[in-house]
């Protein structure tokens, strides 16, 4: 029995309903890890290029990792991956709460699901059985009822599960994966691929925790974590305000995303900020798993127009972005409202609320009118639009609904007339809620990701911008001066290929962004003492970071099957023109510098300048020789 981790991984046909556990070897975990490392695997190995995202063919994997599942503090995460139906590439979306560890004590560390179910059904995950049962009775149902009586019928009031709403059901490009009601999957809609399956949800249910090798070392860095997150100053702060402390501080900076990212400063920001949010409608604060940070906020409007449970969590930063500074709207009861329902339906709140930014800006350009929008002033800082937007999206209500659920960059393409200026989106992905005209990395982050416009691929530019305490915490990658946040040249481009090899052995571990370093409680270095730990393998943070850098070439190979290349790694115009107020106003990303910058990255990545291919060399340095066959016609 390895430690850490089971050893068994589950392949699902839904068509024929045959289902097979494959025992991979510690060689290919240790390789591959978990989450996006799994997942990237199984995706080039199982599915054929050029297939529909909607087809049978696609492959949906929902992956924990070899860390996963035992009590220790941001080390919760799971990866949902399949062919994205919005970008036609690498689709990926991790979340937090429960549900991963769950599937860890349930028996299994991860699924591979092919196939399509003839009728809805979901599948019972169980002390290491599995069911698919029918689920005609959740089918239709938003995320909370529809939780409930699985619930019920599985008899288990305790089975954590990862569930999609109507959006998911009407294949809306952007529909998410919930789990808890409120933990999203949330990017590249990985709902909408559950919904083509006819899979409702997986529950999921076991006692058998993973293994510990080395019991006494773990419980000591676990109590640690423990001891170093309740005093560590950013740590402190996202407990008291979760992420929706950003608001106020990306205002201050600028970067702010207002009126669909003409400006950087948003006058209605302290309305909708995490001290706001705190002092009026916050009612808990929650967390993941076994985590002491607490950042999760569940909220509550009593009553009025946008009355909001606290059952579907609270609005984090980017949905106060999204639904908020980004559309105009200064009133947090409608934001809450909007974070429920996209929560209740399974949208996907940053895509959501950018496809409703295009849809404001269009009405405003005469683009679309009252005739469009069933008689609503479709305008910025019409709190009832965007919830009327939102309603009209998952369940694809009207032409503009149906339009939208498309992703902003298909609309743009039907709806013609000039209005792709207005669709904020990188590979078909809509922006999330951080401008990177006052953060370059950010900029090489978005264009640069396998999912299009993301902004966790790699830690934001801001605190490693000037000497300081935070510039230690990179020292362990040779990363030893400040970089202005600003700055585009080659100590960026090193700085962004450094450290996006850092989160994306996050997303392979399954770590939360904001337990681990380079900015948070836990060392990089003492995460290597972690996965020792709780595996027993003499590693390092070499072997660990190689096996983050080996995800990022394996999705983009992905992509280049698909037929994506250096044309596809861009920003929308507008991130290129200059913010319109605010302390950074006049200030755009300058084109030669962002290609030179382009040109750098590939080359330190081992990748050909002209379209970013990883070389036969580099391949056989990670140990991924045997995607040399995909890439035959590309070199
Ligand atoms: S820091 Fe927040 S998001 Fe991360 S694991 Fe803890 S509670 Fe979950």
């Amino acid at each position: 029995m390895p430690n850490g981790y089971n050893g068994k991984i589950l392949q699902v046909d839904l068509s024929n309903m045959k289902m097979k556990v494959e025992e991979p070897d510690e060689v290919f975990y240790r390789t591959y890890l978990g989450g996006g490392g799994i997942a990237s695997y199984y995706l080039l190995k199982g599915l054929k290029p050029g297939i529909d995202p909607f087809s049978p063919d696609n492959v949906l994997v929902f992956a924990s990792s070899v860390i996963s599942g035992v009590p220790i503090a941001g080390m919760t995460r799971y990866t949902v991956a399949a062919k994205s139906p919005l970008t036609g590439g690498f689709g990926e979306a991790e979340a937090g709460g429960f549900w991963g560890p769950e599937l860890k004590s349930a028996g299994f560390d991860a699924l591979v699901i092919t196939g399509k179910a003839a009728k809805p059904s979901y599948l019972w995950i169980h002390e290491g059985k599995v069911e698919l049962r029918s689920a005609e009775k959740a089918w239709g149902l938003e995320s909370g009822p529809a939780q409930e009586k699985i619930r019920e019928e599985v008899k288990e009031k305790r089975a954590r599960v990862a569930i999609i709403g109507p959006a998911g059901e009407k294949l809306v490009r952007f529909a998410c994966v919930v789990n808890e009601l409120k933990h999203a999957n949330g990017r590249t809609g990985m709902g909408a691929v559950m919904g083509s399956k006819n899979l409702k949800a997986i529950a999921v249910r076991g006692n058998n925790k993973p293994e510990v090798k080395d019991v006494e070392k773990f419980l000591d860095l676990a109590k640690s974590l423990t001891e170093q997150i309740n005093t560590h100053g950013p740590n402190k702060v996202l407990r008291k305000m979760g992420t929706a402390n950003l608001v106020m501080a990306l205002n201050t900076q600028g970067i702010l995303p207002t009126r669909n990212f003409h400006a950087g400063v948003f006058e209605g920001a302290e309305k909708i900020s995490g001290e706001k949010m705190t002092e009026t409608i916050l009612r808990a604060e929650e967390g993941c798993y076994a985590c002491a940070v607490r950042c999760k906020r569940a909220v509550e409007v009593a009553e009025g127009p946008y009355a909001t449970t606290p059952l579907y969590g609270g609005p984090e930063y980017e949905t106060l972005g999204s639904l908020g500074s980004l559309l105009c709207i200064d009133d947090l009861a409608a934001i809450a409202k909007g974070n429920e329902l996209c929560n209740r339906y399974t949208l996907d709140t940053i895509s959501a609320g950018v496809a409703i930014g295009f849809a404001m800006e269009c009405y405003e350009n005469g683009i679309l009118t009252k005739e469009d929008t069933e008689g609503v002033e479709f305008r910025f800082g019409n709190a009832d639009a965007m919830i009327k937007g939102l309603e009209w999206i998952a369940f694809r209500k009207n032409r503009l609904g149906d339009l939208l659920a498309e992703g902003v960059k298909i609309a743009a393409e039907k709806i013609g007339k000039g209005s792709g200026k207005y669709a904020l989106h990188i590979k078909g992905q809509e922006l999330p809620m951080h401008d990177p005209r006052g953060k370059t990395g950010q900029g090489l982050s978005f264009a640069l990701s396998p999912t299009g416009a993301d902004h966790v691929e790699a830690p934001h530019d801001t605190p490693f911008a000037a000497p300081g305490p935070m510039l230690g915490r990179i020292a362990p990658l040779g990363l030893l001066e400040a970089v202005p946040t600003r700055d585009l040249g080659p100590k960026k481009v090193r700085n962004y290929t450094y450290l996006q090899f850092v989160w994306s052995l996050y997303n392979s571990l399954g770590v939360c962004n904001f337990v681990a370093g380079p900015v948070w409680a836990l060392p990089l270095n003492k995460l290597v003492d972690v996965v020792s730990a709780i595996t027993g393998w003499e590693t390092s943070l070499w072997e660990l970071l190689k096996a983050g850098e080996r995800t990022v070439t394996m999705a983009r190979v992905f992509n280049l099957r698909e037929g994506f290349g250096r044309k596809d790694d861009t920003l929308p115009d507008r991130l290129f023109e200059p913010l319109e107020s605010g302390p950074l106003q006049g200030k755009g990303i300058d084109r030669q510098e962002f290609q030179e910058a382009l040109t750098l990255y590939y080359e330190a990545m081992g990748w050909d300048p002209k379209d970013g291919v990883p070389t036969a060399g580099k391949l056989a340095e990670l140990n991924l020789s045997w995607l040399d066959e995909y890439l035959k016609d590309k070199r």
